[in-house]
């Protein structure tokens, strides 16, 4: 008997059919003696739904309220797969984050887990109960509902997993693994068996909207085994077949050793860059420039300063576009007259692409076939930045996809259509 997780998304909880296929699936593990909790996502559309309805009523709505209403997809779509399974005679019960305590910190819409109490979850399992637990969602100190931010359900399950020490978390989806780049974009990319929690880290943090980033993090702190899988398979599929279906993310280092020089593509359209011109190049600019940012709690990506011309450089760095307004606001009002800057100049017409792999390390001339890629498409690279295991440019966002397929090619990821059929 094993405690395993399973996490389902939007699409997998899309409608009663899909929830009454989760049910079964989830009836199959307990039939098996498995003691299962089920972090369910709110049915697919319902979350964009709910914030589309707070915009009609203000621009900005008070965070506070966002995280009281966008909680509610997940209270339902976990009540009706409690409902779903007792119709299928398994006992089960559903809770939200702030029932169990889910304890989060106060950032409204972004909230970050700080700890999980597992004493309601164990009794239930304990007495034969399929336990539900709200995902996206938690409580704060002063008892307020908190929400993870967009994709947090992925989070709430990795970390309902570590806090139960369980044995395995699986990430239920639409798609049947992690593939080296998203498949929507690239038809020919390749579902890998195993990916290291290294590479998953950068994938997420990139773009790769498959796992949350946090929900990486966490598998990472507390090492519990993450499995992506899909939902749309025969639920009663045999458990060992399910088990070594979908991509695992490894801890082991001898995985490493058989790594691709890259093995995934990431992008994020999320991007937005700013540059000031002509800012005095003296000690303290990047900081008068950047603590106002910080202060404003914005996070800066990327980060580029030029070579000086005449005692003075352009400033350039990237943020998210949702911050975008908000940047170009203090810029314009505060920064830019406080540092001298003669102009400010923005883009949020920008994209990010990234090539992952934990062999970049130990071989030259990745990021030069990356750029002589981009080169041969005709794509101007904006911003460059690299770590050890990715590189990452940020170029017009209408060259996206383009590129993502062209590096998809170069790198060696395509797979290859004519051996897939004879096989
Ligand atoms: P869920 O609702 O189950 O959480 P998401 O839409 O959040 O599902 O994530 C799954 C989607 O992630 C896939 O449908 C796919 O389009 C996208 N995706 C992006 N990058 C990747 C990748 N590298 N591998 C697999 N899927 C990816
Ligand atoms: N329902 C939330 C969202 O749409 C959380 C999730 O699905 O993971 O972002
Ligand atoms: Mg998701």
């Amino acid at each position: 008997m094993a405690l395993i997780v399973q996490k389902y998304g939007g699409t997998s909880m899309g409608s009663v059919e899909r929830i009454q296929n989760v049910a079964r699936r989830v009836a199959k593990w307990h039939a098996a003696g498995h003691q299962v909790v089920v972090v369910p996502s709110a049915m697919s559309g319902e979350t964009n739904r709910l914030l589309g309805l707070a915009k009609e009523i203000s621009p900005q709505p008070d965070p506070r309220e966002l995280d009281m209403l966008a909680s509610t997809g997940e209270q339902a779509s976990s009540s009706l797969l409690a409902m779903a399974l007792m119709s299928q005679g398994v006992a089960a019960r559903s809770y939200t984050g702030w029932q169990v305590p889910v304890r989060t910190d106060s950032s409204f819409t972004k909230a970050r887990i700080k700890s999980i109490d597992d004493e309601r979850i164990r009794a239930d399992l304990d007495s034969g109960r399929v336990v539900i637990v709200t995902g996206f969602q938690g409580v704060d100190e002063e008892g307020n509902i908190t929400t993870l931010g967009r994709g947090g359900s992925d989070t709430s399950a990795v970390a309902v997993a570590a806090s139960l020490k369980a044995h395995e978390c699986l990430i239920f989806t639409d798609v049947d693994g992690v593939y080296t780049t998203d498949p929507r974009v690239v038809p020919e990319a390749r579902r890998m068996t195993v990916v290291s929690f290294e590479e998953m880290l950068e994938l997420a943090s990139l773009g790769s909207k498959v796992l949350q980033i946090r929900s990486v993090e966490f598998a990472g702190k507390y090492r519990v085994p993450v499995r992506v899988l899909s939902s749309l398979t025969d639920p009663l599929v045999p458990l060992e077949e399910e088990m070594a279906s979908g991509t695992l993310i490894t801890f082991e280092e001898d995985q490493q050793m058989e790594a691709a020089v890259v093995s995934g593509i990431a992008f994020s359209r999320d991007e937005a860059k700013v540059t000031l011109l002509a800012v005095p190049d003296t000690p303290g600019v990047a900081y008068s420039i950047l603590g106002p940012v910080a202060a404003a709690n914005i996070d800066v990506d990327m980060i580029l300063q030029n070579q000086s011309v005449a005692g003075t450089t352009d400033f350039s760095f990237t943020v998210n576009r949702n911050d975008f307004a908000r940047t170009l606001d203090l810029l314009n009002s505060q920064i830019g007259p406080a540092v001298g800057a003669t102009e400010i100049v923005s883009d949020d017409k920008v994209c990010k692409v990234s090539i992952v792999g934990i062999g970049m390390r130990s071989h030259v001339g990745v990021a030069s076939l990356m750029f002589r890629t981009l080169s041969e498409e005709g794509i101007n690279i904006q911003m460059i930045s690299t770590s050890e295991i990715k590189t990452s440019v940020i170029i017009n966002d209408k060259y996206m996809e383009l590129a993502v397929r062209a590096l998809h090619k170069a790198f060696g990821l395509d797979q290859d259509k004519s051996q897939e059929e004879q096989a």
